[in-house]
């Protein structure tokens, strides 16, 4: 009886022993996290589809409000991420906008693999996005021009540039030019296609070609640079606009800040590749808030067409 008295007394920890109040004990209920189960249980009274969390005041927005806003904070006007078909949709008059090369699909040409392969990589990304590629090309009304429109869309493989994303925006580009319209591209873009190596790169060639031709004849296009415009799609057709517009606090640039710094070994300075701060430096045009998109883009061509007949009249 003395022996089991005491091997209780020693242990301290006996769960069944409810009256135990060792001090032990204390800091053992204090590991069993309860900020997370909070934290959990008030996720899930969150609808998932209905609120959206704004990434730069953290403001709960409601979704419906937030589409009607354009995928603009109705808090702090942040610009989150807008898909192709709702920016088409925010730009061109309803049922104008006659989409080309709707069905064009990549082909795994280097039979690439990595973690995964590049055809099960795309099949995944349809399925995903309901998009065939990262860019919609078609011809369409914005107020009272027609207007060649690409819209790239960064949900589709980081809005990566392959030869599908590149042959579209080439016969979008070549269409204009045949048809005497002006263009218009919305970019967003991590750059050129991995997965397609070299066949990526060359895009930058061929659509900037094009769009040499489209310039030839006096045809105005207008590149509107959207978060984030980086790498092969910025050397190529984002800037070779003949007026380059940026929505506010896009990230655009050709390298990443990271690699920029590890190879100057210098300071960036503050506001280094955004909107704003290629604004100061003479990179873009005009920074236009995504509410005010199409108004600016009717003035524009407005503008543009206006001087273009006057050219040829002159001519
Ligand atoms: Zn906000």
């Amino acid at each position: 009886m003395a022996t089991t008295t005491f091997v209780k007394k020693t242990l301290g920890l006996n769960k069944t022993e409810g009256t135990n109040k060792s001090p032990i004990l204390k800091p053992e209920s204090t590991f069993k996290k309860p900020k997370l189960g909070v934290s959990q249980s008030r996720k899930k009274d969150i609808p998932e589809g209905v609120w959206t969390k704004c990434p730069k005041c953290s403001a709960m927005l409601y979704d419906k409000e937030l589409d009607e806003n354009l995928k603009v904070c109705y808090h702090c006007h942040f610009h989150l991420p807008i898909t192709a078909r709702e920016r088409i949709h925010s730009l061109v008059e309803t049922c104008s906008f006659e989409e080309m090369d709707a069905s064009m699909t990549s082909v795994d040409i280097l039979q690439f693999t990595g973690v995964t392969s590049y055809v099960s990589k795309l099949e995944a990304y349809q399925n995903s996005t309901g998009l065939k590629d990262a860019v919609i090309t078609g011809v369409g009304k914005l107020g009272r021009h027609r207007l060649a429109l690409g819209v790239m869309d960064f949900t589709f493989l980081g809005g990566s540039m392959g030869s599908v994303v590149g042959e579209k925006l080439t016969r979008l580009i070549e269409t204009a030019t045949d048809k005497g319209l002006p263009l218009a591209i919305i970019c967003t873009s991590g750059g050129a296609r991995m997965y397609e190596g070299m066949f990526s790169l060359m895009q930058m060639a061929k659509t900037s070609a094009a769009l040499a031709y489209h310039a030839k004849k006096k045809l105005p296009y207008i590149s509107v640079l959207t978060h984030p415009t980086t790498a092969g799609v910025m050397a190529s057709f984002a800037t070779l606009g003949d007026l380059i517009i940026a929505e506010p606090g896009a990230m655009i640039g050709f390298a990443g800040p990271r690699v920029i710094k590890d190879t100057t070994q210098a300071e960036l300075p503050p506001g280094f590749q955004t909107a704003e701060f290629l604004l100061d430096h003479g990179l873009i045009d005009a920074i236009v808030p995504r509410k005010e998109l199409k108004e600016k883009l009717g003035f524009y061509l407005d503008f543009m067409s206006q001087s273009q007949s006057q050219d040829t009249a002159v001519a």
